[in-house]
């Protein structure tokens, strides 16, 4: 049932003891690498400076743009002669940041990894399908090699080619697989063209899913659709990358792995502390690593500890599935919307489809909001009448949510273009 007993069932006073240990040492590497070894000198702080856990708030915040300001050599805390591998973000919110790992990095990534995978289910007997783009993203690599250090046979399927995903699976009888929430729904439409029923004709069981985020209702989804459990993974490259972060089989939360991560948890407004339990901003300092240590990123990652402990036995703390990212936040006439609040709404609706797409625009100082909604065939060679009752209710759902009325365009399946990486949930033309 465990991968490592002892570290993950450890006792909470253990735990913190472990984990000043592993942050003094995380000091003494950082002020090894440029960034750091300034910020410390102007803040007169060093390894001694730490005395408790509390003591991390004597550090200054590190950001993205922290990063960016520093490419690409400026966080590396040891001989560039140390260093083995090198991955990037997505780039999702501007230029990609990159990360520097030494062997032993590589090494504990992948423990993390195959803890994850082993938690949720996966053995040595599974054949495991990475679907996830290999290179310099994290989601391949990462999987991949925690796969194998679990013993499964590895399918490095990569992202994308939907027609040969699904003849690799039948082919090779695979068990497990590894994908992005919103291409798993793409490829449920694949699976309807060619006529065949993943549940029938399929032997997944397990799916880890994550990269971006999705709603509880579209995990369902997906897993009535496939018949296999999905497990959410979360995870961010500056922090490795997948393996942060993951559920147990009782998917109520993701336990965050608190040997290799210090976790915070603050009021991105004031940037202080919230109380146990309260929603606000990730912050992660990294515990092991040796290349490239990163303290108290800030994430722009909005979650809550879950600080009740789980029945799984496990100690370390779960985090709820991520809300969003404070800057994915829409300001609509004035009104704060999470695109996941939308998801959420229109997973609910029977008869509304696998994809759908927010696009903003402006109109004459008014600001307009458009959610395209792909929704089953058979509402277009069906009566018109049906249409447009889906539209009233969909659009009376979501003015509920979000309190604007947004306009609704019905359209049908597989009409919004998806792409292999992390969907594009929001095309916002209100900038000139
Ligand atoms: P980028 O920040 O450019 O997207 P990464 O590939 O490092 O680069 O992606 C990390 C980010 O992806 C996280 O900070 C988070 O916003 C999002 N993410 C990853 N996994 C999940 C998940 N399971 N649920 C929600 N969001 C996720
Ligand atoms: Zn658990």
């Amino acid at each position: 049932m465990y991968w490592e007993k002892d570290v993950e069932t450890i006792d909470r006073k253990n735990l913190e003891k472990l984990q000043l240990k592993k942050l003094k040492n995380t000091l003494n590497k950082a002020v090894n690498s440029y960034y750091y070894g300034k910020a410390f000198k102007e803040k007169g702080i060093n390894a001694n400076s730490v005395k408790s856990l509390k003591d991390i708030q004597k550090i200054p915040f590190t950001t993205k743009d922290d990063l960016r300001e520093h490419w690409p050599y400026g966080f590396v805390a040891v001989s560039k002669d140390d260093l083995v591998r090198m991955h990037s973000s997505s780039g999702t919110t501007g230029r990609a940041t990159v990360v520097f790992h030494t062997t032993n990095d590589i090494t504990v990534w992948t423990n993390l990894l195959a803890r994850c995978m082993y938690m949720a289910g996966m053995r040595k007997s599974d054949v495991f399908q990475n679907m996830m783009t290999y290179g310099l993203f994290t989601g391949g690599l990462g999987f991949h090699y925690g796969a194998e250090k679990i013993g499964a046979l590895v399918i490095p399927a990569g992202s994308g080619n939907s027609k040969r995903q699904i003849q690799l699976m039948m082919d090779f009888a695979t068990t497990v697989i590894h994908v992005i929430p919103s291409y798993a729904l793409h490829l449920s439409t694949v699976f309807t063209e060619l006529k065949l029923d993943p549940r029938k004709d399929t032997k997944v069981r397990i799916a880890f899913v994550g990269a971006e985020p999705h709603t509880e209702k579209m995990r369902r989804k997906i897993e009535a659709i496939y018949g296999y459990q999905a497990f959410n993974s979360y995870g961010l490259s500056e922090m490795n990358g997948p393996g942060v972060a993951f559920e147990c089989p009782y998917q109520q939360g993701m336990h965050i792995w608190e040997d290799s991560f210090l976790v915070e948890i603050i009021d991105p407004k004031t940037l202080q502390p919230v109380a146990d339990g309260e929603e606000g901003e990730l912050v992660m300092t990294t515990l092991q690593r040796e290349g490239m240590p990163i303290l108290r990123y800030r994430t722009k990652d909005l979650t809550r500890i879950i600080p009740e402990p789980c029945s799984c036995g496990r100690t370390h703390r779960r985090i709820e599935r991520i809300k969003g990212r404070t800057d994915d936040m829409l300001i609509i006439k004035g009104v704060n919307i999470f695109p996941m609040q939308i998801e959420k709404r229109l997973m609910e609706i029977p008869g509304v489809g696998t994809n759908f797409l927010i696009v903003l625009e402006r109109e004459e100082f008014n600001d307009s909001l458009t959610v395209k909604v792909e929704v089953g065939k058979e509402f277009f060679s069906g009566e018109l009448k049906q249409l447009e009752m889906l539209r009233k209710k969909i659009s009376e759902e979501l003015k509920s949510e979000i309190l604007i009325t947004p306009k609704i365009d019905l359209v049908e399946p597989d009409s919004i273009p998806k792409g292999e990486g992390k969907a594009v949930r929001v095309i916002d033309n209100r900038r000139d």
